[in-house]
């Protein structure tokens, strides 16, 4: 047992460590990507941990709570929603990397170098940068991206509202580096990148000396979050800034920063947040007439109109006062309950899909996708009031009866399935 007891340590370790970006080369590469970890995966009680933590030191510190129940639950439903692709299919960043690597590698770089780690971290966090920049400056990528925006909040559950679409546009930037490096070293960074930019977002650290020099970090970040002028279209750095500092998209952190949209969507439904920007750009591309017009509202940045540079004038946005309210509208405390309990019914079943994927039928997992879509819709609904959620939520539970009957969910506490099924009936 000492032995095993060592072994729970070292991975309790591993698994904090790549929190933060602190594993070795040695521990962290991988001849093939089969051996690779599926560090995002694992890090799921790391998530839970550190936003527990977050919310006790910000009780504390500010006496309030750092996180709301609507937002809070936005934010990590758009974070399951976003990998729910990942089911049915790998990744698009890999297979396509994958592919240029078989097909078309010009080089091999040794897997177990040093070197190829640290020239893989760097060249990672440089295609990110330009992934992110992208991300913002082009609108139909910005429609994708607004998703991880679109908070008011800025706390760690922020960092899990991920857009399910942007990760179908990405892949193409990381591409040159797989006429080098090795997709295992890659499989190993592509996730460590992703998993450093969790922490940083958090109002808690405000600034960390020396290190703002180098890397990103929770007050650089926060800058990136702003919709105050100064922030637009700033901060982009994944691990390091030091690629914002070289390409002129760098700004301290000076007056307080109002997070979210320049015209925040005052939504928690889960669908309208991920897709509603697609359809924005369409009806105002239907708005012009010329093609070209049509085509640039599209390409050009979010902000642009006809006659103005590509990125728009972003001194025609609203003006920033530092006096902006974060949306929460006001809800019984009982439909809070309500909403939490079943939020956490839901997550147990997304939860149980991704562990069992490898045993169930694509019909299975295609079934059990629509119905954590459905409930998250549903969830959305409740929170933000809808005349409709009512009719919603009940066809919903007497899905959730249905499953549980035959046994594609679990209960959360076994003694619930109970009342949940005879209150569906009566009704
Ligand atoms: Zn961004
Ligand atoms: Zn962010």
């Amino acid at each position: 047992t000492a032995k095993a007891e060592a072994m729970e340590y070292g991975s309790v370790s591993r698994g904090t460590r790549a929190m933060f970006f602190m594993l070795t080369p040695n521990e962290s590469s991988f001849q093939k990507v089969e051996e690779v970890p599926q560090y995002v995966q694992q890090a799921t009680p790391f998530f839970v941990g550190l936003m527990v933590l977050e919310l006790v030191l910000g009780l504390v510190k500010t006496g309030a709570p750092v996180i709301t129940i609507g937002d809070g639950i936005t934010s990590l439903s758009a974070g399951m929603v976003s990998r729910l692709p990942l089911l049915l299919m790998r990744g698009c960043e890999l297979s396509a990397y994958i592919y240029v690597w078989d097909h078309y590698r010009l080089v091999e770089l040794p897997w177990d170098s040093a070197w190829t780690w640290w020239f893989t971290f760097l060249g990672v966090d440089f295609c990110y940068y330009w992934v992110h920049r992208f991300a913002h400056e082009v609108a139909v990528l910005w429609a994708a991206h607004q998703v991880h925006h679109s908070s008011e909040y800025y706390n760690l559950t922020t960092a899990l509202r991920q857009s399910v679409s942007q990760q179908f546009t990405s892949w193409i930037f990381y591409l040159p580096m797989a006429l080098a490096v090795p997709p295992s070293i890659f499989a190993v960074h592509i996730q460590l990148n992703l998993l450093y930019q969790f922490w940083i977002h958090t109002e808690l650290i405000r600034d960390l000396g020396p290190l703002e020099w180098i890397f990103n970090t929770p007050k650089h970040h926060r800058v990136h979050h702003g919709r105050n002028l100064y922030c637009i279209d700033k901060n982009y750095g994944g691990i390091l800034i030091i690629w914002d500092r070289l390409f002129g998209t760098f700004a301290l952190e000076t007056e307080k920063v109002v997070y979210g949209l320049v015209f925040p969507i005052k939504r928690f439904e889960i669908l309208y947040v991920q897709l509603h920007y697609y359809l924005y750009l369409w009806e105002k591309s239907q708005a012009y007439k010329t093609i070209s017009n049509k085509l640039l509202t599209f390409l050009n940045g979010p902000s642009w109109k006809p006659g103005k540079r590509r990125l728009g004038d972003h001194v025609d946005n609203p003006k920033v006062t530092g006096k902006e309210v974060p949306h929460d509208p006001s809800w019984s405390l009982a439909l809070q309950v309500y909403v939490v309990m079943h939020f956490l019914l839901v997550l147990r079943t997304y939860h149980d899909l991704f562990e069992n994927k490898m045993m169930l039928s694509q019909l299975t997992i295609l079934g059990m996708t629509g119905y954590v879509l459905l409930t998250l819709t549903s969830l959305g609904f409740l929170i933000d009031q809808r005349p409709t959620s009512a009719v919603l939520e009940l066809f919903r539970c007497a899905v959730m009866a249905t499953l549980q009957r035959y046994n594609c969910v679990k209960p959360l506490v076994p003694s619930l399935a109970v009342p949940t099924e005879v209150s569906t009936t009566v009704a």
